[in-house]
């Protein structure tokens, strides 16, 4: 995820680690390629530039630039104001806090992944134990209608009986009074999109909006497609009033302006992310664990919380404890890649360990594949117990015995090592970043 950002930032703060004292002129120059790597990134320009502000503001301070670890401080401001700017701390839950049946309306452009997002939030919301229902109302794509009743039926979720010469206006009111009288808890509306924004279709949303009084209006957007889809998001806000976004196809190579600029432009936190076409691909939008995985510092929050959620309860309580004692060690590594092996999409797990999308990338370009993950366990399991549990005895010989032992080149087992060992740097880095930082979360 935002690879190209993530290793432009990278280089940033290796700079910035290795300075044991700091002028003014350090932080402006630093900043300067922070302002650079966000721009490439396709954020917004006066986003940026607020953000350059408020982050030279603080770093430029005596306090920060006397202090024993300069460097380190002026990561933390870029970090913390990052996850700021994605809305910071804000509670992204959906708000289904009114007599039931609760409406939720989906809105958003063709494409860009409003029907499979419908399935994901049905899935999401039958996790919840709600009864929900979906109402395809896109009379003008009858695939769409199609589309959602495939989705309805593998979730075993019901779907509204619609069909394309039916007025979506008529639809939505009939399927509001069905739900209410057959106990629903949740409806979800697919309402139709275009190729870009046109009055008429905004006049039927608004026509929709006002009879359905949805609670939440979710506007789904394709993080792929940058500026512009904030600048529709804008669009959409300004007349149908949007409560949250759903950012859609973060699995691929989206460079990571739309997560970063769309909070701060429309004033609408994003509360779902997709990470795939698969319906289980949605995450609820954490802004600081987003901001931890672009700064290459993995988002154990998230990968503790899958791995307790799918399978392993045991695995990922032991890995907490590890943390805790900081004592992340090749043996947790080798675990993680086999807990990710167990959870599905390779790609959107990578990410979330400390060091390895980085990793990754380096060994064989943009994406991992499950050869690649096979190389490193092959290089993890050809070590003893020992060796596992304290690296630093690898020295050269027991690098060569590994190296054969696993059918790579002593490279690769140099390679796998330093990035375990940055790796473990991070995860030391994350304990220390204060009362919002990583223990506050894990035992929350
Ligand atoms: P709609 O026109 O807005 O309803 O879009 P669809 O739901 O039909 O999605 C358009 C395409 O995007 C489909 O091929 C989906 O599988 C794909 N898609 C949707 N969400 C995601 C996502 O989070 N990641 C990826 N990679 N593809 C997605």
């Amino acid at each position: 995820m935002f690879a190209t950002l993530s290793d432009k930032l990278d280089l940033v703060f290796k700079k910035l680690r290795g300075q044991a004292v700091m002028t003014e002129d350090n932080v402006k120059e630093a900043l300067r390629e922070v302002r650079l790597a966000l721009l490439e990134a396709d954020v917004n320009f006066k986003v940026v530039k607020d953000f350059i502000e408020r982050v030279r503001g603080r770093a430029v301070g005596t306090e920060v630039l006397q202090s024993l670890a300069p460097g380190q401080q002026v990561i933390k401001i870029v970090h913390d104001e990052l996850v700021e700017l994605m809305g910071g701390a804000e509670d992204n839950s959906l708000d289904l806090a009114a007599k039931p049946p609760v409406a939720i309306m989906m809105v958003g452009l063709q494409g860009a992944g409003k029907t499979t997002s419908c399935g994901k939030l049905a899935r999401f919301l039958k996790n919840q134990r709600k009864k929900t229902l979906l109402v395809p109302a896109d009379v003008y794509r009858p695939a769409a209608i199609e589309q959602l009743k495939v989705l309805g039926r593998q979730l075993d979720v019901e779907v509204f009986d619609s069909s394309a010469d039916q007025k979506p206006l008529d639809i939505c009111r009939n399927a509001t009074r069905y739900a209410a009288l057959n106990g629903i808890d949740v409806v979800i509306y697919d309402t139709a999109g275009r190729h870009q924004i046109d009055d008429y279709l905004m006049e039927e949303l608004e026509g929709i909006r006002d009879e359905l009084a949805p609670r939440e209006i979710l506007f789904v957007a394709d993080a792929m497609t940058g500026q512009e889809a904030v600048n529709v998001a804008g669009g959409f806000n300004d007349r149908l009033g949007i409560t949250g976004v759903v950012l859609t196809k973060l699995d691929g190579d989206a460079k990571g302006g739309a997560a970063l600029s769309i909070k701060a432009v429309t004033g609408k936190p994003v509360k779902f992310v997709g990470l795939g076409e698969k319906l289980d691909a949605l995450d609820v939008f954490h802004a600081d664990r987003l901001v931890s995985r672009i700064l290459g510092m993995g988002d154990v929050l998230t990968l503790i919380e899958k791995a307790q959620a799918s399978f392993d309860q045991q695995e990922g309580e032991r890995l907490q404890q590890k943390l805790k004692k900081n004592q992340f060690d090749l043996e947790d590594f080798r675990a993680q890649l086999q807990q990710i092996k167990k959870m599905g999409s390779l790609e959107s797990i990578m990410g979330l360990i400390p060091g390895m999308g980085k990793m990754m990338r380096q060994m064989q370009g943009a994406q991992p594949s499950e050869k690649e993950l096979k190389r490193i366990e092959a290089i993890i399991d050809s070590m003893t117990a020992k060796e596992r549990a304290n690296h630093t005895i690898i020295n050269g010989s027991r690098r060569l015995r590994i190296a054969k032992g696993s059918g790579t080149s002593v490279q690769e087992v140099n390679q796998l090592l330093k990035r375990f060992t940055e790796a473990q740097k991070v995860v030391k880095q994350l304990q220390k970043m204060g009362p919002k930082g990583l223990m506050k979360g894990m035992k929350g």
